[in-house]
């Protein structure tokens, strides 16, 4: 085949394929043309919401886990084929972890005093109408574990999502309606607009009936959800550095570095960005990276040509944001084989591709001369955003001070950054970490609002 006939070829594959998510999400429930409409339907689904009993909303969501199990590969792909980043085996696994280990209304509970003077109770009520910006990393996944959470405490939500992402989210918006209506629920218990813009965004957090607005991106949105004047849940930017020292299986944590590093492309914000080890152990421990997984070593040359590309002008370049290491690799005409599926390098912290977050899958490796030296490099390199870290160590003295030193939301230890999601690692799944405000990992109950109340001298039988 001729290079045009490639090249017509890829063109109306690609035409396609943008037809066909266009047809997906046509006539789509919950989108509107205008923020407000959007905003009024979520507030008379809300009203609904609120009346209808615990195990009401639990058998919507119910049928929510249930559909996105279904649609998983279908989220996949678009999320893939719109944003052009991360991997599909990778995202379906995502979906499924949304759909399995998200809390719903478990996670709303009731605290009480019962004395002399009476019963007290500390109940999670809604908030109401919640406002949700979401990225384009994880457009549907995000989507979706916000509004299971959101609606499990009583909540509807309106959505600003991504732009680039915003097909693959009309489409998670629909799915989460049809749930609703399906288990006897309202209609519109999450909402979104066909375009979104920094405007639609603005008309969200200014609107009265918003009273909570959960952002899920970079610093810029964080920063604008706080100075809006409403309460903010800011989900924002990492670089999760790992530390391994000298007690570390360092062949597992090769194995663990680099599993966690490639996942979806390095999309998730609390994947590994890139490494501080100890000297004695940074020779076997890339060697373990080169030889058993898939790792490819890139000269100073390669090095310098790379920065050029994805740092283009300094700047972070979207093109290369979310791929994988064989086509990075191809944007400096470097040829590689199949298996290879992360670029490494040694360097200073401050090399810029190991300074910034890049989100794709190149991974720096800094050597430092003690443990303590590490965990000063490391804690610079996370840049005080209090997000992910992560450690190979089998001294519990020096994971307690690597712990304390950093202070982050998410700390793994011996395990890749996405056990921290609950994936090969206990606990629930979350698409939202607050490290900027400090909620941690959101669930249900981050989305709801503490009520007191109180029945003085009464209901004691003790
Ligand atoms: P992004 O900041 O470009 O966009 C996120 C969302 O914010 C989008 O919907 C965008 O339209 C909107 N936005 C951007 N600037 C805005 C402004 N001034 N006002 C209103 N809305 C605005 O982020 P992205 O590229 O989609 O996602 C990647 C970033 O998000 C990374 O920095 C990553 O670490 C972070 N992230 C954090 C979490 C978390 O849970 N903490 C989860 C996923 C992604």
């Amino acid at each position: 085949m001729s290079v045009n006939e490639q090249m017509v070829q890829d063109i109306v594959q690609e035409v396609v394929a943008k037809m066909q998510i266009a047809a997906d999400v046509s006539g789509s429930r919950g989108v509107f043309p205008d923020m407000n409409e959007a905003i009024e339907a979520a507030k008379r689904s809300q009203k609904i919401v609120a009346g209808m009993s615990l195990d009401h909303r639990e058998k919507v969501i119910s049928n929510i886990r249930k559909k996105i199990l279904e649609n998983a590969e279908i989220l996949a792909r678009m999320g893939v084929q719109e944003t052009g980043m991360g991997n599909v085996g990778h995202k379906i696994l995502k979906h499924q972890l949304v759909a399995e280990k998200t809390p719903g209304t478990e996670d709303i509970t009731t605290t009480a005093w019962s004395g002399d003077r009476g019963l007290t109770l500390i109940e999670m009520g809604p908030f109401g109408v919640i406002g949700a910006i979401t990225p384009c990393t994880n457009p549907s996944e995000t989507v979706l574990c916000n509004t299971i959470g959101m609606f499990a405490g009583g909540n509807t939500v309106v959505f600003n999502p991504h732009p680039a992402a915003i097909k693959t989210s009309i489409y998670a918006v629909n799915l989460l309606n049809e749930a609703s209506t399906e288990a006897g629920g309202p209609d519109n218990i999450a909402c979104t607009v066909e375009h979104p813009t920094l405007e639609t965004g603005d008309i969200m957090m200014k609107h009265k009936a918003i009273q909570l607005i959960a952002a899920t991106g970079g610093p810029g949105v964080v920063t604008a959800v706080l100075s809006s004047g409403r309460r903010g849940i800011g989900a924002g930017a990492g670089n999760p550095p790992v530390l391994v020292d000298e007690t570390a299986d360092l062949r597992k944590a090769a194995e663990d570095i680099i599993n966690g590093c490639t996942f979806d492309n390095n999309l998730p914000c609390i994947a590994e960005k890139e490494v501080v080890a100890v000297d004695s152990v940074v020779d076997e421990l890339m060697n373990y990276m080169i030889s058993e997984q898939g790792c490819y070593l890139a000269s100073k040359e390669e090095l310098d040509a790379l920065t050029a590309v994805v740092l283009k002008d300094g700047k972070l370049n979207r093109k290369c944001v979310g791929r994988d290491a064989r086509t990075l690799l191809g944007m400096i005409s470097v040829t590689v084989p199949d298996n290879i599926r992360c670029i490494i390098f040694e360097g200073p912290k401050e090399h810029p591709l190991i300074a910034e977050e890049l989100m794709m899958p190149i991974l720096g490796v800094v050597r430092a001369k003690d443990f303590d030296d590490a965990v000063e490099q490391a804690v610079w390199l996370e840049h005080g955003n209090r997000h992910s870290a992560h450690i190979h160590s089998k001294n519990v003295d020096n994971i307690t001070k690597y712990a304390k030193a950093i202070d982050t939301a998410i700390l793994v230890k011996n395990g890749p950054s996405y056990a921290a999601l609950g994936f090969g690692g206990e606990g629930f799944c979350t698409f939202t970490i607050a490290s900027r405000t400090g909620e941690g990992l959101t669930s249900a109950s981050t989305f709801t609002k503490r009520r007191r109340c109180v029945m003085t001298d009464s209901l004691c039988i003790r």
